[in-house]
């Protein structure tokens, strides 16, 4: 297509995010051959699909209720029934919020577009507001979706080494410089892509700075507490004023409901609302309703800490296993895995940059993710961007074993000698 408007060169050119989707799209849909460790796409989890499908079928054996999942659209902030028991449900978590809290969105990628777009960008009065990232490497799927140019700003990381190998990112609060320009901070946590889960002190301490400069602290809660709750340690997530929680059903298994919500004061929540009316008209039922039936029940909490972490948790366990075997003799480091289901693995002596190991390991039907893509304004400069790649850990035991073993064959190929 051809157009010189500026919302096309924003949103319709090549973007990290949509190449991965081509990619997954591809391997998930029409190469089943391919060994799938890349995008975010949950695991197929059988007892996780036994409940939704107990709920979704007595959503339709209930005529009014499958009347209102096919045949009524949504009031603009999203289903008030799910909104009322979500409201419940944050406070039960002692999170002191009410419906006004509260909205739903089409997925969290479309809520994060919304946020994106209203809290930075080109501002009526003043410079260009920008989004920070405290801490690179960052979801990319928060990149390219700016309407206006240069909307982010980031922050390299510290480099924490464990071990021989291991290695930790922490915020770097020394280079974290919060100017008059920039519009609200974000981080995802547990993050993706390096599975790190920032220390409730670092959450604490970025929502202070927030507070002092007066502007909003987005969470991404995509893999993380309440719910889908892929969290191997302890660390808690306490509402506060001024914070905004973005949740999403996706990786508790239901991607295909696109469903996101967003938990923040009301002003936002309001702007939001209205922006989503604008471009969506309303939400989509399936997940809203899914997601009722699963808190009325009570079903939630033991979806989550009965069958997904311990899911997750083995599937963890048997990747760092099958790589600490297979990469032996290899320099390589993996980011300490506290939650979401990737492994973020660095190998600092790799000849070739990560963008030719994607290449090489797709040419040998192992998708993984290239690292670059998270390191926004740093990619070209920082060598560490070019040594990182990801790897999710929701493919069957097979797939993982078989995949980790091409890997190593390939990076040993790549790497200077030891
Ligand atoms: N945030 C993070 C950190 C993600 O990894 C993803 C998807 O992979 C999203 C948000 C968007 O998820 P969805 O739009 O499916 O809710």
């Amino acid at each position: 297509m051809s157009s010189s408007s500026k919302f096309s060169k924003q949103l319709a050119s090549d973007a990290g995010i949509v190449d991965l989707m081509a990619d997954l799209g591809h391997a998930l849909n029409v190469n089943p051959d391919m060994l799938f460790l890349g995008g975010g796409n949950p695991a197929h989890i059988p007892e996780f699909e036994e409940y939704a499908a107990k709920h979704l079928r007595a959503l339709i054996d209930d005529k009014d209720a499958f009347h209102r999942l096919l045949g009524i659209y949504q009031s603009p902030q999203g289903s008030e029934v799910l909104i009322r028991n979500l409201a419940r449900f944050f406070q039960a978590q002692g999170w002191p919020v009410t419906e006004r809290n509260i909205c739903l969105t089409n997925g969290s990628q479309s809520a994060f577009f919304m946020l994106i777009n209203l809290l930075a960008g080109q501002a009526d009065d003043g410079p260009n507001r920008k989004m920070c990232l405290p801490l690179v490497p960052e979801y990319l799927g928060y990149a390219d979706q700016g309407l206006s140019d240069d909307m982010f700003c980031s922050v390299k990381p510290k480099i924490e080494l464990i071990g021989q190998h291991r290695f930790k990112y922490h915020i770097d609060f020394d280079a974290l410089e919060i100017t008059d320009n920039i519009g609200a901070l974000c981080v995802s946590r547990p993050t993706n892509p390096s599975a790190n889960m920032l220390a409730d002190e670092e959450l604490d301490r970025l929502g202070s700075l927030a507070d002092q400069h007066e502007i909003p602290l987005i969470v991404d809660c995509a893999y993380g507490q309440p719910f889908p709750g892929i969290v191997y340690g302890d660390q808690s997530t306490r509402w506060q004023a001024n914070r905004i929680f973005v949740l999403s059903l996706s990786k508790l298994g239901m991607p295909g409901v696109r469903t996101g919500i967003v938990v923040a004061d009301q002003p936002i929540i309001e702007s939001l609302t209205k922006a989503n009316t604008v471009v969506s008209l309303a939400n989509g039922n399936f997940g809203p309703g899914l997601m009722n039936a699963f808190l009325e029940s009570g079903d939630l909490a033991p979806m989550c800490t009965d069958i997904l972490l311990p899911f997750y948790q083995q599937k963890r366990a048997l990747a760092l296993k099958q790589i600490d075997e297979q990469f032996n003799g290899l320099d390589y480091r993996v980011h300490q895995s506290d939650g979401a289901f990737f492994l973020w693995l660095w190998f600092p002596s790799l000849e070739v940059e990560s963008a030719d190991l994607y290449q090489r390991l797709k040419a040998k039907n192992v998708l993984v993710m290239s690292g670059e893509h998270f390191f926004f304004e740093h990619a070209p400069s920082w060598e560490h961007a070019k040594q990182c790649i990801r790897i999710s850990y929701c493919a069957s035991d097979e797939v993982i074993t078989k995949a980790i073993a091409i890997i190593a064959e390939e990076v040993r190929r790549v790497q200077s000698p030891l």
